[in-house]
């Protein structure tokens, strides 16, 4: 029988469409791995809910390998850099001559993969990286000048372009194998979270994990939602979007299955035809885009802005205004009510994504970082290219920057994307019994006995102020 190879999971907690689950297999009996690595990743900012949200994810994963014969084995590691030791000690128990992996493209993950690829070439084991996440891998697609695209627009188009059947194909899911005489492990317990004010994930049936929720959701998304997604995606009232993010963060459905499905919706075509389709194609087409940019501008990991003269903003030191942030209590309801469903819920509606980072960005003027750093703490689809890239954009430090001066005015987005302050009744109840169309900028004489406080800044002021800041900055 020839010798088995490993498969090692990171984020691609799947076994259908899986690029490099499906190498393994043609290559031998699979064993797969996955490193647990708490320590490291609440270090780096993950919280609760995606850890939890994870760890029931493999959970999932490790019921469907049992169903194809494949043993998942786990280790617990404090840290990325233990990664290569911790798999050729794998392969030496298991007599694996191969490894395989699909890539990750943020810094530090990819230095822990050239990490392990060096460690598996020092000895007679070889390691593979495969492209998965992304239908082009980073740097395939370049501008007329062979840069890496910085604006999503012509990025897109080329995405476009070059797509071919192939790379949408959907990858072949292994046969079960027969049994080896290596046993699974049994499942880690639930992750044990240091983080003491994130610390409670969300329930777990409110992102019920694995492959199969995860094509639930999408089989009802394309069903009865996907025509409208354009009229309704930005209204937060209606459950008009996907709600794919977390799977897809962690890899529990591909964007193939996802293109492929819209492609079967759209009559086979995913840049024309149905508006709402085209334009939830389009948004995964963004997070790809993000991919790529983590990739081709590094310096995005290294927490600093896409833009370098952005680097220069006067960014305020302003603990009570970024802590009436976090709270929902900026006296702003939009704001307010979106930060509460992301605490609540682990997640939060685009368009309030986009409304509370220009908040916080702009109105307090305080560094996108702080925010970023909270989102990701509280997010379950925390994902750091997609998040960094928001972040950037709400900020206008990053790319397709929103120009500097544009910043919502939240009270007019609250009127326009929640006309009838549905959204703001659910998440604040003490606005519940005002009119409708009081509870977007509440007057003070409606407030008299209500626990809610007036603005911490002026709408003007602090467009003004924003404006100023920016206007100081020479461009590089
Ligand atoms: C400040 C800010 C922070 C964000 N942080 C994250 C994050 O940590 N993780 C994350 O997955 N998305 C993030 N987004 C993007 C977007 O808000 C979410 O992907 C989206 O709200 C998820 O809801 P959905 O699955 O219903 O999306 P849908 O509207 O159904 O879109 C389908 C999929 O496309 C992708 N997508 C949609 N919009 C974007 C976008 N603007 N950028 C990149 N990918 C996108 C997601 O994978 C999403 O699941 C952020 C956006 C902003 C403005």
């Amino acid at each position: 029988m020839s010798s088995p190879v490993l498969m090692w999971f990171r984020s691609d907690l799947r076994i259908h469409d899986n690029t490099a689950l499906a190498a393994a297999a043609r290559q031998g009996p699979v064993v797969a791995v996955y490193l647990r690595c708490l320590p490291h990743w609440q270090r780096h900012g993950h919280g609760a809910n995606k850890l939890d949200f994870r760890a029931r994810g493999v959970a999932a994963l490790h019921e469907a390998l049992e169903g194809l014969g494949i043993p998942l084995l786990h280790r617990e590691l404090d840290d990325f850099a233990e990664a290569p030791q911790a798999l050729l000690a794998i392969a030496r128990e298991t007599g694996a001559r191969a490894l395989h992996f699909n890539h990750e493209y943020p810094l530090d993950e990819q230095r822990r993969d050239q990490a392990v690829a060096a460690a598996f070439d020092a000895t007679d084991l070889t390691a593979t990286g495969h492209h998965d996440a992304v239908a082009f891998a980073p740097g395939e697609l370049r501008t007329g000048k062979g840069d890496y695209y910085g604006v999503f627009t012509p990025f897109a188009k080329s995405w476009h372009r070059q797509l071919t059947a192939e790379r949408l194909a959907l990858r072949e899911t292994p046969a079960p194998q027969a049994p080896l005489s290596i046993n699974a492990d049994p499942l880690p317990p639930p992750p044990e979270l240091s983080d003491k004010t994130a610390d409670t994930p969300v329930p777990a049936r409110f992102w019920p994990a694995g492959e199969a929720a995860a094509a639930d959701r999408l089989e009802r998304f394309l069903r009865f939602r996907g025509r409208y997604y354009q009229r309704q995606r930005d209204f937060p009232a209606i459950r008009g979007t996907s709600e794919l993010s977390p799977y897809l963060a962690l890899g529990m459905i591909s964007h193939r299955q996802c293109l492929q499905a819209a492609l079967t919706e759209n009559d086979g075509a995913l840049a024309e035809g149905d508006a709402g389709l085209v334009a939830w194609v389009n948004e995964l087409v963004w997070r790809e885009f993000y991919q790529h940019v983590a990739h081709g501008f590094p310096q995005v990991c290294r927490h600093r802005a896409f833009q370098a003269h952005t680097e220069q903003l006067p960014w305020r030191d302003d603990e009570a205004g970024f802590a009436a942030w976090c709270a929902g209590q900026t006296g702003y309801p939009i704001v307010d009510a979106a930060m509460r469903q992301l605490v609540a819920t682990g997640w939060m509606h685009n368009r309030l994504r986009m409304i509370t980072a220009m908040f916080l960005s702009k109105h307090l003027l305080i560094d996108w970082r702080l925010g970023e750093a909270f989102f990701l703490r509280h997010l379950v689809d925390g994902e750091f290219a997609a998040n960094n890239g928001g972040w950037q954009w709400a900020a206008s430090t990053g790319t397709d920057a929103a120009p500097y001066f544009r910043i919502f005015n939240p009270t007019t987005q609250s009127q326009r994307f929640d006309p009838n302050g549905t959204f703001l009744a659910e998440w604040l109840p003490e606005l519940a019994e005002l009119p409708a169309k009081a509870r977007h900028d509440p007057p003070r004489d409606l407030l008299a006995d209500v626990d809610y406080p007036p603005p911490i800044v002026d709408h003007k002021a602090a467009r003004a102020r924003a404006l100023d800041a920016f206007k100081g900055l020479t461009s590089d």
